[in-house]
Formats: C-alpha cells, sequence, structure tokens
C-alpha cells in the first residue's frame, strides 16, 4: 500500500519503516530539515535498538523515502499518517498546532479519497478538529476530494519500539460509521492483516473512544507507578522493604507484576503530558479528575527523592562536595531525555553547591543539548558538569554515586571497583537495582526507593 508518514520523530519513523518493512511503500515526511538529511545520507536521528537496520535495507529497497516535500507527501499516500508532536501547552492541554497544521497541508494538496490517520496522542474531539481544517482548505480552492480520518493511537515503547510495532500487544482503530468511514475502515484492515495473523489483535471503535484509550492507558500505567512510589516513600519510614512488597502483591493475578517498579519518578514524552492532557480534558468537561491529579504530584515530589536523600545525608549545603550520576535518559535503551528525573536531581546537585560527573550509555550528546537549555539562566553551573566517558570514570572521588536509569550496564559494576574510585562508597539507587543485604556486606552505605528495613 502507498503510505505518508507526517513527522519522522520516535513515532513516526518507527511506524514508517515497519511498515516498509512488511512491503508497503511508505513516504515520511518532516518540517525539520536537519533530521531528514540525517536519514537521507544514511544517519538515525534517534537511538532505538534494531531500526538502523531496518531503515537501511527498505531504504535500499526503495520502500523508504526521507523528505520535506509536503505536496509529494500528500500526493504519495492513500493513507496518511499523522505522527507530530503534541507537546504540553502552557495550560497542560495537548498542544495541537503541528497537528492542524499537517491536518491543513493534506488539505491543500489532497486529490481524491485519502485514509487521515490519527496517530499522534491527541485528545478526544481531535479528529473532529483535524476534519474541519482540512474540509476548510478544500472549500477554499473548491475540491471535491473527499477523505475519512481514523484515530489509531499509538503503544509503542521507546527502547523496545521496533518490536512493540511488529508484534502489538493490540491494535485500536476508530473509524466512523459511514460511507466514508467504512472506505477507511477496509483500508485500515488491509494495512494491518499481517498483524493480525496468528490471532485478531485489532479492537475496533469509534474513533472518540479510540482517542481516549490512548490516555487511559498511559494514566493507569503513570497512577501504578505513583502508587508504588507513594507506598515505597512510606516504606522507607516504617522499616519495610518495597521489593519484597511488589512480589508479594504483582503475584495477585488481579494486579500483575507489571509497572510496580518504585524509583525516582517517572519521565519520558508521553506518562507526564498525557496524564495532565487527560485531567485538562476533564477540567473543560467541568470534572476533576482526583487520583489523577495525585498522580502527577506524586511523580514531581519523587523526582525529587535523591536529591532529597542525598541532602538528608551529606546536608543542604552542597558546596564542595561532587557526585557522580549513573543514567540521564528517563529510561533505558533510549536516548530521550523528555521529563527525565536525572534533570531534577542535576538541577538539584548544582544548584546545591556540587559538581556532578555524569554518564549515560546513549544519551551524552541529547545531555549537552539539554542542560544548555536547563542552565541557559545560569550558565556558570554548566562548567559543574564533567561528562564523563564511561561508568567508572565518573566515580572518581566522588562523595556518593545516584543512579537514575536502569541501564543493563549498571546492575553487576566490579564493586571492589566502584568503592575504591568513591571518595565515600555511598550509592543513591533511584532504580533498586542492587539488594541493601548485599550492599551491607560489601561495605556499601546504601540508600534504595522504600528498602528501608529495619535490622
Ligand atoms: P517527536 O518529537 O520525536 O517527532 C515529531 C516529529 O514531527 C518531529 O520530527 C517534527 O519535526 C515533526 N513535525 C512537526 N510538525 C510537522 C509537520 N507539520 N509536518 C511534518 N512533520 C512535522 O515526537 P514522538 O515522540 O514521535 O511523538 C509523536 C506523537 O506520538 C505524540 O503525540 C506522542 O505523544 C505520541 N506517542 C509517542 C510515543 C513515544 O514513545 N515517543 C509513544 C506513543 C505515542
Amino acid at each position: 500500500m502507498k503510505i505518508t508518514i507526517i513527522g519522522t520523530g520516535y513515532v513516526g519513523l518507527v511506524t514508517g519503516a515497519c511498515l516498509a518493512e512488511l512491503g508497503n511503500d511508505v513516504f515520511c515526511l518532516d518540517v525539520d530539515h536537519n533530521k531528514i538529511e540525517i536519514l537521507n545520507s544514511g544517519g538515525i536521528p534517534i537511538h532505538e535498538p534494531g531500526l538502523d537496520e531496518i531503515v537501511a535495507r527498505n531504504r535500499a529497497a526503495g520502500r523508504l523515502v526521507f523528505s520535506t516535500d509536503v505536496a509529494a507527501s500528500v500526493a504519495h499516500g492513500d493513507v496518511q499518517f499523522i505522527a507530530v508532536g503534541t507537546p504540553p501547552d502552557e495550560d497542560g492541554s495537548a498542544d495541537l498546532q503541528y497537528v492542524l497544521a499537517a491536518a491543513r497541508n493534506i488539505g491543500k494538496h489532497m486529490k481524491g479519497f485519502k485514509v487521515i490517520v490519527d496517530k499522534s496522542t491527541v485528545p478526544v474531539g481531535t479528529a473532529e478538529r483535524v476534519a474541519a481544517a482540512i474540509q476548510d482548505e478544500l472549500a477554499q480552492c473548491a475540491s471535491t476530494a473527499t477523505f475519512s480520518v481514523v484515530s489509531n493511537p499509538e503503544f509503542l515503547k521507546e527502547g523496545a519500539a521496533v518490536e512493540d510495532f511488529m508484534r502489538p500487544d493490540r491494535i485500536v482503530i476508530g473509524c466512523d460509521d459511514n460511507s466514508l468511514g467504512n472506505l477507511a475502515r477496509a483500508q485500515m484492515k488491509k494495512l494491518y492483516t499481517p498483524f493480525n495473523r496468528n490471532h485478531e489483535r485489532t479492537y475496533w471503535m469509534d474513533v472518540r473512544s479510540a482517542e481516549f484509550t490512548k490516555y487511559a492507558a498511559n494514566a493507569m500505567l503513570a497512577t501504578r507507578i505513583s502508587f508504588m512510589n507513594e507506598l515505597a516513600n512510606l516504606a522507607d519510614q516504617v522499616g519495610v522493604d518495597i521489593e519484597a512488597v511488589r512480589h508479594g502483591i504483582g503475584s495477585d493475578p488481579r494486579i500483575g507484576h507489571s509497572f510496580l517498579y518504585a524509583g525516582c519518578g517517572y519521565g519520558g514524552s508521553c506518562f507526564p503530558k498525557d496524564v495532565q492532557a487527560l485531567e485538562r480534558t476533564a477540567q473543560d468537561y467541568g470534572q476533576d479528575l482526583l487520583i489523577l491529579h495525585a498522580v502527577e504530584a506524586v511523580n514531581e515530589k519523587q523526582k525529587q527523592v535523591l536529591g532529597a536523600k542525598i541532602m538528608k545525608r551529606f546536608g543542604s549545603d552542597l558546596n564542595g562536595r561532587h557526585f557522580a550520576i549513573w543514567g540521564l535518559a528517563f529510561k533505558p535503551n533510549t536516548d530521550d531525555m523528555r521529563a527525565a528525573s536525572s534533570r531534577v536531581l542535576l538541577s538539584e546537585l548544582l544548584r546545591a553547591g556540587a559538581t556532578v560527573a555524569v554518564y549515560d550509555p546513549v544519551s551524552m550528546a541529547e545531555a549537552k543539548r539539554v542542560f544548555a537549555l536547563d542552565f541557559a539562566d545560569t550558565p556558570e553551573l554548566l562548567a559543574n558538569i564533567h561528562y564523563a566517558t564511561n561508568p567508572m570514570d565518573a566515580l572518581d572521588q566522588a562523595d556518593a554515586l545516584a543512579i537514575v536509569t536502569e541501564w543493563k550496564a549498571f546492575r553487576s559494576p566490579d564493586f571492589e571497583q566502584v568503592k575504591a574510585k568513591l571518595k565515600q562508597a555511598v550509592i543513591f539507587d533511584g532504580r533498586n537495582l542492587f539488594e541493601p543485604a548485599v550492599m551491607t556486606e560489601l561495605g556499601v552505605e546504601y540508600h534504595g526507593i522504600g528498602r528501608s528495613v529495619l535490622t
């Protein structure tokens, strides 16, 4: 099938590459010339395991094209995926300017019938706004072209995006129940047939319910994390091991084991903004989502938990102190640092007077870019960040190590070397990678999240 993907970011690039891998003829559009240039010269602008091979293979086969040419992109695809960003607006609602700009571009150039797919995470009612924007453009050029807007939210996880896209738990598609909607449904069914070969994974519904499903999923996952984080903070007070509790409750099939890990807060481009956007939608309808309000507040506080533990141990004036941070990305296997907990910790340590050595397996370039923005008002603090070339280098003469991202490479370090490098053998483990008893045996002063068992 002939497919256009508008927006070649984490979602658009993975969607485009994976659909090309299945034999479709895919045209990826982006307004970012730099990104398209990187892709056209054989590079990949993001870190995503397995993506480079798929992109290279399909580019070489001529099934995957990258371009900034809007008219050509609209002419290409019978199905037009909108996969642009929907960042939070100042009031927390999803900023739809990129989605609506993409829609207008389609309206300006389209001929015949097109299926327009909202792949971006967008609030309930967005498909109607997309349709209105396209219709408005068609009216301006007296076009008789027709279209139907479909909602097909994306559930891939960064770091496992290719695998998630190729083997999805579910495919959610919302279509209108009318003649153009039926045409769109038939096209979507054809496109996703290879994914449903072994069993049917598609959940068909109305457009608004599909839009809502994406927010409900992320809100539920964020809720589980904040719930466990709040309990972990209590566990620290009352002398309970939250890891034991996690196993104890996760074994109940009604609860399950996933997303019960206590830590130093969730980040990324999705949970924080989607929780906020859903709260905002509710407000528009005169409702307060009390649970989600708490989920967000708990998470904001949790991002400060490592800083608070460090200051409890070393005092609030950290002048003359030096710390190491392992892990900058918001989670492992990605270079994405949007809303990452590491940014909160780094800022707290630097503003309290400390110097900090940071290390991440893939986010070092992104870290430099992001920190320059974070400290634009206090550029003198940037000089207090040392970018280490490996995890051990980061530990040199540090008063303590703080772990923020659970990269596999951090799970089994040579603890004798860790101790030798650190000025003091103190570890603040924001992802509960290690066993407190083992740390005590090794002579490491260990501070996990919710692991202060009374002995
Ligand atoms: P991203 O910022 O990585 O990519 C968006 C791309 O769209 C950028 O490259 C930008 O230049 C481009 N763009 C903006 N306006 C454009 C236009 N008019 N025409 C063409 N290109 C345009 O964003 P992302 O992380 O891929 O997220 C995209 C959407 O998918 C968001 O709504 C997000 O919430 C949702 N989503 C993201 C993830 C994730 O893990 N990143 C997962 C599921 C859903």
